[in-house]
């Protein structure tokens, strides 16, 4: 039997348990030790991000960015139906109140167009997600947001190393939330980050991080004792997890350049199927592949499970994505009944097929002919 090719597999670069041991026999293993220091300064300096906070995950980032936005319940916050449940929880958290906007026909990215609409006197934030790493039309929301007096906070979660008209993701809005978890592109398991681009929001989110103390400052000498000033709670991670995930960023560009490759490979490769009206990924002008996810739009929902099962007998794993949020169990009745096509038809019809560096060219020909094979007997 051929061997099975998973969705995902977490790409080890090398060093991780060795700094992992070296995190342990420092003798420093809480919050912001040594190798968060060097994630911090990593982003900062390499990547032009003006202040980052490593997180326990980017839902927790997402949960800082709330608490920052300061929301009192009642509060309006437009976040994108197709998209990971935390994006919007987030925000219900702190009893705010989501207006779900709809995806594009193009990619499943927010419909700008549609946000002037979803505007009342008690919105206060805009959050896009950032799909498959692909940039939002981030000029044209900050309009919107300007125009309103609105936050923005980007979901920036799939979006390491990706750009808008040349900007990194992520640096575009007041809050941007990433993700670490084991299915992202650079991992540690776990893990997340709150980039801070609006310096109003920098020293308090030191201190929501840090359960409400400001504790950070006390480190840095600026206040003899430190006690409770704020709300908060322990978003900071362990620094064997920062020891973990700094041996992935030594690697970013190796573990891009490879993703981007198998990414261009299926682009390439299924380009033919466009005629027939299968959906490939699109990236506006102003956006950049970073090879996080690759996925197909089949023309149905009966048609995508047709050829998850053909690949499924294959040994090949391919899988779907989110479910419209404003039909979910959780939040269909606080849902004002619009109808969000786009969002719907993404969770019918989009499949995400396995991408991860050891995806070797010999085991991608398999996904591919799998694919190939299944639309020539339609
Ligand atoms: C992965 C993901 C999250 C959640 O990230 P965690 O680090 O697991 O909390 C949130 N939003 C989007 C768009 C994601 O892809």
């Amino acid at each position: 039997m051929l061997p099975t090719i998973p969705f995902n597999k977490p790409y080890l670069s090398g060093p991780e348990t060795r700094y992992i041991e070296d995190a342990v026999r420092s003798g420093k293993i809480s919050g912001d030790g040594v190798f968060t220091k060097r994630c911090h300064q990593f982003f900062e300096q390499q990547l032009g991000f003006a202040k980052v906070l490593l997180t326990t995950s980017c839902t927790d980032a997402l949960e800082m960015a709330a608490i920052l936005l300061n929301l009192q319940p009642g509060d309006e916050v437009i976040v994108p139906s197709f998209t990971f449940v935390s994006t919007p929880n987030a925000f219900v958290l702190r009893g705010a109140k989501i207006v779900f906007a709809d995806s594009t026909a193009e990619n499943p990215n927010i419909d700008v167009a549609s946000l002037e609409g979803l505007i009342t006197d008690r919105t206060r934030a805009i959050v896009p997600v950032h799909y498959a790493g692909i940039a939002c039309d981030m000029d044209a929301i900050q309009a919107v947001a300007d125009r309103h007096g609105l936050a923005v906070v980007e979901d920036a979660a799939q979006a390491i190393d990706s750009y808008y008209k040349g900007k990194t993701l992520g640096t575009l809005s007041d809050l941007a939330a990433f993700s670490f978890h084991e299915t992202k592109n650079i991992i540690s398991g776990e893990g997340g980050m709150l980039a801070i681009n609006n310096p109003l929001y920098a020293q308090r989110a030191e201190i929501i991080r840090e359960k409400g103390t400001n504790r950070s400052s006390f480190f840095r000498g600026e206040v003899d004792k430190y006690g409770w000033v704020d709300i908060g709670s322990s978003f900071l991670p362990s620094d064997i997890i920062a020891a973990f995930l700094w041996a992935q960023l030594e690697h970013l560009e190796d573990i891009q350049t490879q993703r981007k490759a198998i990414w261009s490979r299926y682009y390439e490769a299924f380009a033919s199927l466009v005629p027939l009206g299968v959906g490939l990924p699109v990236i506006p002008a102003y956006a950049t592949n970073n090879g996080h996810m690759f996925y197909l739009v089949t023309r149905s929902l009966a048609e995508r499970g047709a050829l998850i099962d053909y690949l499924k007998q294959q040994q090949i794993l391919p899988v779907f994505h989110y479910l419209s949020l404003h039909k979910s169990l959780f939040y269909a009745a606080q849902h004002d009944g619009r109808e969000l096509t786009w969002s719907d038809h993404y969770t019918d019809c989009l499949v995400r097929l396995p991408l991860y560096y050891e995806l070797t060219p010999d085991l991608q020909q398999r996904v591919i002919d799998g694919v190939l094979a299944f639309y020539a007997q339609q």
